[in-house]
């Protein structure tokens, strides 16, 4: 049957582009539901960036972490629900999209092709650069910091396919080529800067990702949310000019104290892309540690209110997963159910038709890290987890929550309607906004069905010819 309809689309004479066009996409259609699939992208040769001294310990960036993922989301069947797509590693022309050519150089190639390329203009760039060559750690490798190993032989080629395989995932679903999208990457990206290496990042491949789409496929409007528990500062820095790339990261933040130090909910963007940095900047350190229900307000309160006011063509995530609950204070000291990104990403997947791709950042608790991953892909493959416990729903957010929220409400309603309209919601819990709702939706059906009858009456009123008595005219 299919064949036949192939057949007869296929003798039709090709006169010009547009029938071709035409042609494309009937063929495109045939395809059983491609665009109704989640996409999942996997390297192996990103297990390879591994510090020389082969102690795990003393390195919570390690191979393990994606290598667990894989195993659990295969484990659960989920792997094979999603089309896998091959990976890639970027170009140096990607890397360039956001990084300095000495930076792409000097990560981005190996030692020999690194030689044989541009030693000279490597060479030369070294009296402009901001950081220094690797330098031996205490563990016996090599690195930019104790964070941010280095292995001659293979972390090149592991940084440049975590870039890869993000833009391949990204372009397929924004094409509408697959339904959304998962990419289990490693070394993350989002503390890298234009030529700073720094917090186990060398490339930034979300953000190369979104000059991408940019670039090469003409996507007009991208939204990056981070809800690493560390501020992207790399991602805020390669947009910061831009409206068209609208940046929300949610971090803790403690006044500065905690690293990278950046994401105040004052950065909001300069020049053009003034109020498309939006920065939710925990305060109040671990008193209590933010959870599930701070997490869920900040996105009824801000992330999703300024989201659908942008209204993105593709929904980019730097998914770390540290701020769920097992990481210890340095690298985290939240609480945050792995659950409750399953009802994030949903919540994401309400944009841009869907088209959301989340790409792995930090955590490193395994446990942490292999839960959330299956949470969030569970929630793009279309399928509803139970709904919170009734103590998630029943609690208010905690006090330092509620400050920071509204904090970054008076700053950003400067710039955004939509948050004009939610000025003193922030402290409620998830129960009491619902049966506000139900209020307001009663109270919006009788104001309805109010100017109904009065247009009923007006129409009325209107039909009737100028000399026809009116029913109740009181009688002469
Ligand atoms: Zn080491
Ligand atoms: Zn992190």
């Amino acid at each position: 049957m299919m064949g036949r309809k192939l057949a007869s689309v296929l003798t039709v004479e090709v006169g010009d582009k547009e029938l071709l066009e035409v042609v494309v996409m009937i063929l495109l259609n045939l395809t059983p539901g491609a665009a109704e699939i989640a996409g999942i992208v996997y390297e192996t040769i990103m297990l390879k960036h591994q510090c020389i001294c082969g102690n795990h310990s003393n390195h919570p960036e390690h191979a393990g972490r994606i290598q667990s993922i894989w195993l659990r989301l295969q484990e659960k069947g989920l792997v094979s629900a999603c089309e896998r797509i091959q990976g890639r590693k970027a170009t140096l022309e990607e890397l360039q999209m956001v990084h300095s050519e000495y930076h792409s150089l000097l990560f981005g190639t190996n030692p020999l092709n690194r030689q044989k390329l541009n030693i000279r203009k490597l060479l030369a760039h070294l009296g402009s650069v901001t950081q220094n060559f690797f330098t031996a750690l205490p563990c016996g490798g090599l690195g930019v910091d104790s964070d941010t190993i280095w292995n001659e032989m293979y972390s090149s080629s592991a940084a440049c396919m975590a870039v890869g395989c993000v833009i391949e995932l990204a372009s397929k679903v924004a094409s509408g080529e697959l339904k959304n999208g998962f990419a289990v990457v490693r070394p993350p990206g989002h503390h890298a800067e234009e030529s700073i290496a720094m917090g186990f990042c060398f490339f930034n491949s979300v953000a190369i990702t979104a000059k991408y789409l940019k670039r090469k496929l003409n996507i007009g409007k991208i939204l990056i949310v981070d809800w690493d528990v560390h501020h992207g500062n790399g991602t805020q820095q390669a947009f910061y000019n831009d409206p068209k790339v609208l940046y929300i990261s949610l971090h803790r933040y403690d006044e500065g104290n905690f690293f990278p130090g950046s994401g105040a909910p004052d950065e909001v963007g300069s020049g053009p892309g003034e109020g498309f940095t939006v920065n939710i900047a925990w305060t109040g350190g671990l008193d209590p540690p933010m959870g599930d229900v701070e997490y869920l307000t900040a996105f009824r309160t801000v992330v999703m209110p300024i989201a659908s006011e942008f209204n993105p063509d593709v929904v980019l995530v730097s998914a770390g997963f540290d701020a769920v609950e097992g990481h210890a204070s340095p690298l985290g000291g939240y609480k945050v159910k792995a659950k409750c990104f399953h009802f994030l990403t949903k919540e994401l997947m309400t944009l841009a038709k869907g088209r959301v791709i989340l790409a792995l950042e930090g955590g490193h608790n395994l446990t942490a890290i292999c839960d959330a991953s299956e949470a969030c892909l569970y929630a793009l493959l279309g399928n509803e987890l139970d709904p919170l416990p009734q103590d998630v729903q029943l609690q208010k957010p905690n006090s330092n929550a509620v400050a920071s929220l509204e904090k970054t409400i008076e700053i950003q309603r400067k710039y955004w309607k939509s948050l004009r309209q939610y000025p003193s919601k922030v402290d409620l819990s998830l129960n009491d906004i619902q049966s506000l709702d139900r209020e307001e939706m009663e109270t919006l059906t009788a104001m309805a069905s109010l100017s109904v009858e009065t247009k009923h009456r007006h129409s009325q009123e209107e039909s009737r010819t100028p000399d026809e008595p009116m029913d109740e005219e009181p009688a002469l």
